[in-house]
């Protein structure tokens, strides 16, 4: 089987260690043409440039606000027409913050559910029919270990919460779509090496948390883009509403 007839969609895969790029480049590798949507224009055309200049793809990358729906219809038409039909989403975009509930205000609440759950909701609406229609879709939400575990990484009550309500969104939605051949599972890292808390979780306290991991050392991004680029394969047709770990042992449950 191949998917060299189909587009993946990768939201916040412009920033330059996350795990979005890194997973563009191997849904890339696998065939996929590629669709970058990023708050940071220049690092979304930036990525899609690396991505079809290393694979034998198609890319192409758009600068948009997934919290803004206006946005978000802007950057999906520049790609209706420039790329195949689109085959799989990958809701990546996400930001975290560490505030504890007595400090955070409702506005950092907000925005925290804007971006990881309100932006997933956006993208995945209006992309969630054509797959419909096309009778094959494959749709994976980046959760987190925070949501299984009730924060004790990094993030807060409101990363936590916000992460949580991806999953019961990746489980009914998986129920819906299912009929229609679109898969929709979750994927939930535990500490990997990226940018996302912008060099806030060094030193003593993320040594503390490498040694209360099993395999010894924090997770790369290639970790979770392979499992990705697994439950986007055409033959990963009979895993839905699943939840993959990926947190070298640090919660097992
Ligand atoms: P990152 O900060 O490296 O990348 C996030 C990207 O999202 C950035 O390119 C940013 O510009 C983009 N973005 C932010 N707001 C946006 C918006 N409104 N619209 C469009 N794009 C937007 O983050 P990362 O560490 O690669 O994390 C990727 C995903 O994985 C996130 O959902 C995160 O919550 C999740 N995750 C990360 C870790 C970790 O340890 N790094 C662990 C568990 C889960």
């Amino acid at each position: 089987m191949s998917v060299s007839d189909k587009t993946v969609v990768i939201t916040g895969a412009g920033s330059k260690r996350g795990i979005g790029r890194a997973t563009a480049h191997t849904l890339a590798a696998a065939g996929w043409n590629v669709a970058i949507l990023d708050l940071d224009e220049a690092s979304a055309k930036d990525a899609a440039h690396e991505v079809a200049e290393r694979n034998r793809v198609q890319a192409v990358g758009v600068g948009c606000d997934i919290t803004d729906e206006a946005s978000v219809e802007n950057a999906l038409t520049v790609l209706d027409g420039a790329l195949p039909p689109v085959g799989a989403l990958v809701n990546n975009a996400g930001i975290t913050s560490p505030t504890p509930f007595l400090e955070v205000s409702g506005e950092e609440w907000d925005r925290i559910f804007a971006v990881n759950v309100r932006g997933a909701f956006n993208v995945t609406r209006r992309l969630a029919p054509g797959m419909a229609e096309r009778g094959f879709g494959r749709i994976v939400f980046l959760s987190s270990v925070s949501a299984e575990r009730g924060g004790g990484v990094f993030g807060g009550v409101a990363y936590s919460a916000a992460k949580a309500a991806e999953l019961g969104f990746t489980r009914a939605l998986a129920r819906e779509l299912g009929p229609h051949g679109i898969t929709v599972n979750a994927v939930a890292p535990g500490l990997i090496d990226t940018d996302i808390t912008g060099g806030a979780l060094e030193g003593e306290r993320k040594a503390e948390l490498v040694a209360g991991i099993p395999v010894g050392r924090n997770g790369r991004v290639a970790d979770v883009a392979d499992l990705i680029t697994y439950l986007c394969r055409e033959e990963t047709g009979y895993v839905t509403g699943a939840t993959y770990d990926v947190n070298g042992g640090s919660h097992i449950h």
